[in-house]
């Protein structure tokens, strides 16, 4: 028997010349990637840092399912998600309605670089990262399927993104540019480098620390399994990225990496920076959200940067500053329209408000009057004055609510193109699609949608229909039953 590292290189970096064929016609360029680079040079210095054989793979997968299956076993005899708080369960509502089919299709995106990159290592960690993303698919629809019974909204697992509900067409929108409609290497750095490399795999690890420390050891487990092939398949970008930037790509690397990274911190204000700083229990914080995203996102992401040679986007001011302001915004939209999402919402309590404005300082100058109003609303009786009764406008290239950060400063955007107008959140969003219009003019938000008389009939009820939503008991809802309203009322 050979040892590992005799036969690993031979076995991983296999690669031959066609005869019988053109290279074009095995790896057309449309999929495969267009690029100038040399096939010789991919193939000769296409490195990755995670070395893993085929047996030790399947060796670790199986460990891992066992122990996550365990740990749900063990999780549901004990009656977890009775004890859990409902606004911590809410997102894992949002979470499971999300992901799931996502982790489904960058597996095809995985296999996409499996078959059509050239570099064996490349292909066979992608062979891997396709294995990964069918599992992760498969082990958060299998959790959440046992907790239909207790609540149907549990069933968005499987039906959000088969449905034309706003967060879905955003969802899908945002997971499309980045790696369904795209070539191998546009993939390999939109999906790999930049969203899992610089996000995922560490708001998975901050998301796995926060759930034990809430006591919520499925979910915690259940991501940190994920988290590890993550790890791993992440690193697929890694390798290609230093390839583009030295042989003459690198201001098509910077391109992808600029709109990807804002189109990533658009869909994390609303994922994650309004479940860590509005959803969970506030003693169990371990960090708000902009720390957060500046001791693991923004710290590493500038070093990944700095180590190659690349410049940090050119919209990095315009991030910095919304760190303090966007998700608090969106959180605030989310509230006021939570029948239309698939899992609940809620508002800052009395202690909740303290630790905020601990947080960010001068958040009670800016959103505080805001949810005094709603605060007041709830204490008087008048739900419906909560909700608001419009439709809201969608920006054209995230597809998430025009949210304005500076409550009363209006930053909204516009352009015209081929005699439509297009709509906007911020200036990077509107940059976006000016770089690729022909590729961004066709898609319609659900405001969009509503104009053009595309939903029938043009009701609020007509809407809500058109979104998936039948019943009210799978509507989102106020996560405390507005306790957190009610405390105001007492002190
Ligand atoms: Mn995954
Ligand atoms: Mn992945």
């Amino acid at each position: 028997m050979l040892k590992r590292e005799e036969w690993y290189d031979l076995a991983t970096r296999l690669d031959w010349d066609f005869s019988y064929v053109s290279e074009e016609e095995v790896f057309p360029p449309d999929i495969a990637g267009k690029t100038s680079i040399p096939r010789e040079i991919w193939v000769k210095e296409y490195d990755a840092p995670y070395k893993v054989t085929y047996r030790e793979y399947v060796k670790n997968q199986r460990d891992k399912d066992m122990r996550v299956l365990a740990v749900k076993d063990a999780a549901q005899r004990g009656n977890l998600f009775e004890r859990l708080d409902r606004a911590l369960k809410s997102n894992w509502l949002f979470h499971y309605g999300g992901v799931p089919l996502a982790e489904y299709q960058a597996g095809v995106a995985e296999a996409r670089m499996a078959r059509f990159r050239r570099a064996g290592e490349w292909r066979n960690l992608a062979t891997f990262g396709c294995m990964d993303e069918i599992r992760h698919a498969q082990l958060q629809l299998l959790v959440p399927h046992s907790y239909v019974k207790r609540d149907p909204r549990y069933a968005w697992a499987h039906k959000t993104m088969f449905t034309e509900e706003w967060g879905s067409i955003a969802l899908r929108r945002f997971f499309d540019d980045q790696f369904v409609s795209t070539d191998a290497i546009e993939t390999s750095i939109q999906l790999t480098f930049l969203f899992e490399t610089a996000f995922t795999n560490l708001q998975f690890i901050a998301m796995a620390n926060q759930s034990y420390a809430s006591g919520d050891y499925e979910f915690g487990n259940l991501v940190q399994s994920i988290q590890t092939d993550e790890a791993r398949h992440a690193q697929i970008g890694v390798g290609v990225a230093p390839i583009m930037v030295k042989h003459g790509e690198k201001e098509k690397f910077q391109k992808m990496v600029d709109k990807m990274f804002w189109t990533t911190w658009r869909v994390f204000c609303v994922l994650v920076g309004c479940t860590m700083d509005y959803q969970i229990p506030v003693e169990e914080r371990q960090m708000s959200f902009k720390e957060f995203m500046e001791e693991w996102i923004i710290a590493q992401f500038e070093r990944l940067m700095y180590d190659l040679g690349y410049e940090l986007p050119w919209y990095w001011d315009i991030f910095l500053e919304e760190l303090n302001y966007q998700h608090h915004a969106f959180q605030i939209g989310l509230y006021c329209w939570r029948p239309t999402i698939w899992f609940d919402r809620k508002g800052p309590s009395p202690k909740e408000r303290e630790w905020l404005n601990e947080k960010y300082p001068d958040w009670d100058e800016k959103f505080g009057p805001i949810w005094d109003v709603i605060i007041e609303n709830i204490n008087n009786g008048k739900i419906d004055k909560t909700l608001s009764p419009d439709l809201v406008l969608l920006c054209n290239t995230c597809n998430l609510p025009i949210c304005f950060p500076h409550p009363g400063e209006t930053q909204l955007h516009t352009l015209t193109y081929n005699g439509r107008k297009y709509f906007f959140c911020s200036e990077p969003c509107k940059w976006i699609f000016e770089q690729e219009p022909e590729k961004f003019a066709g898609q319609k938000t659900l405001f969009d949608r509503f104009l053009a008389g595309e939903i029938q009939p043009p009701t609020i009820e007509g809407v809500m229909k058109y979104m998936g939503f039948e019943h009210p008991e799978e509507m989102g809802d106020d996560s405390w039953n507005y306790e957190w309203a009610r405390m105001y009322a007492k002190t």
